[in-house]
């Protein structure tokens, strides 16, 4: 059997496992990641097109730091690969007043003084025409969120990576993760094994199945994302239609201004089936569909609820939605990354660097409390938040 030695393995190159390749190949270590796939690819939770960037973040006000230190990751990742990955277009949250999304998102600008607040309503009319308001809607506008490209980011992060020296596997399944000798870990794979002196487990969907031990209360949900098209595309380019989150009676859906001169991607956060990764069904039917194109048809104006094209693609939920970074007590030199619960893509490059931080037994920068696994002590394992 072949023994390859790496100093820090990184399972699963998707959103986090290509940052934390990167950041390590930064810094020098000896890593390898280790893909079931590709970078890239669509089986996981790293594509669909776009992914939401907010500062003022309505879940907790803690998350700012690490949201504003992904913003100057970004554009560092843009900078050395030459890609664009990040277009800012403004951020417009809608929903009652003292709802999560408004009433989150105005604390996290009041403890950090962003530039976001409330917009009046007879502006808010003439700004965001495309949005029907309901009476009782408050709408709050923030300066700094956009669009981050997730299948170019992720791309963009395993080759750089891969030019400062990283090694990269691709096409490789890990089948599990065990004490090695002395101070060391073994990952083992179909061909062989994997010495390293530290691994991240970065499999999101697959990461419970890889350390069964820890027995984190983790849930797969099978969420679907739909493109309706505009009447007037024009009036949805992103200088004009600012990224939206929308707290309805129908549950907080969420989309993006155009990205490809035809259609408005459109999602609901949660709500959606909990699923085995394995046996995640990814065909959509129109029953899926149907309830985006009747929140499209109510909320909002110029877009066709008849969806042209839809994905699947799969959440990986803690029971608070609070991410869970760390080592779990079972396991030695092992960090779990980290169970984003719908919303961690826009943290990817400072996740990238935490996590390398905990590889190398470096102090990190943030503060991780909101995400250390030992709040899930005495967890049942399942998700009972049931928001929509
Ligand atoms: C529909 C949808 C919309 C979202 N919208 C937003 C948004 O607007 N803003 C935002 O910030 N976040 C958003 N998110 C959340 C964000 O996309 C996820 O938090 C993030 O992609 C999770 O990254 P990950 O690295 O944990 O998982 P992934 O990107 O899925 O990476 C895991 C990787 O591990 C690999 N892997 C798994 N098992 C193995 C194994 N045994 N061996 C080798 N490789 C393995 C997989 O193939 C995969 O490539 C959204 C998510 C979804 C699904």
């Amino acid at each position: 059997m072949t023994i390859t030695r790496t100093e820090v393995v990184v399972i699963g190159v998707g959103t986090m496992g290509s940052a934390i390749l990167w950041r390590l190949a930064e810094r020098g270590v000896r890593v390898l990641g280790l893909e079931r796939f590709a970078p890239g690819h669509d089986r996981g939770s790293g594509h669909g097109e776009s992914r939401i960037l907010r500062t003022a973040q309505h879940e907790d006000p803690a998350y700012v730091p690490l949201v504003k230190a992904a913003v100057r990751g970004w554009r560092e990742l843009e900078r050395q690969t030459r890609t664009s990955l990040l277009t800012m277009t403004g951020g417009l949250s809608v929903g009652p007043s003292d709802g999560m999304l408004i009433r989150g998102a105005l604390e996290a600008a009041a403890v950090h003084g962003l530039e976001c607040g409330i917009v009046p309503e007879t502006e808010a009319a003439q700004r965001f025409p495309a949005h029907r308001m309901q009476p009782g809607d408050t709408a709050v506008w923030e300066r700094d969120a956009g669009v981050v490209r997730p299948e170019q980011a992720i791309v963009a992060a395993a080759r750089r990576a891969v030019e400062l020296g990283a090694g990269l596997r691709t096409g490789v399944r890990v089948l599990g993760v065990e004490d090695g000798p002395g101070d060391t870990v073994l990952v083992r794979l179909a061909d062989g094994l994997v010495q390293a002196d530290h691994v991240v487990l970065a499999a999101g969907p697959w990461i419970s199945q890889l350390v069964p031990r820890a027995a984190l209360p983790l849930t797969v949900e099978r969420k679907i994302l739909a493109w309706f098209p505009a009447a007037e595309p024009r009036r949805f380019e992103p200088d004009r239609f600012p990224v939206f989150l929308r707290e309805t009676p129908e549950g907080r859906w969420y989309g993006f201004p155009t990205l490809d001169h035809t259609t408005v991607k459109v999602a609901f956060h949660h709500g959606g089936l909990e699923v085995d990764p394995d046996e995640i069904d990814r065909t959509v039917t129109a029953a899926d569909v149907a309830p985006l194109g009747d929140v499209v048809a109510r909320h909002l104006r110029g877009l066709d609820p008849v969806a042209v094209r839809a994905a699947t693609c799969m959440y990986t939920n803690t029971p608070d939605a609070h991410f869970a970074l760390g080592t779990p007590a079972a396991y030695r030199h092992l960090t779990v990354v980290s169970a984003c619960s719908g919303h961690g893509f826009k943290f990817a490059p400072a996740i990238g660097e935490l996590a390398a931080d905990l590889a190398l037994g470096s102090a990190p920068e943030l503060p991780l409390d909101l995400f250390a696994l030992d709040r899930f002590a005495g967890s049942v394992v399942g998700n009972d938040r049931g928001d929509g």
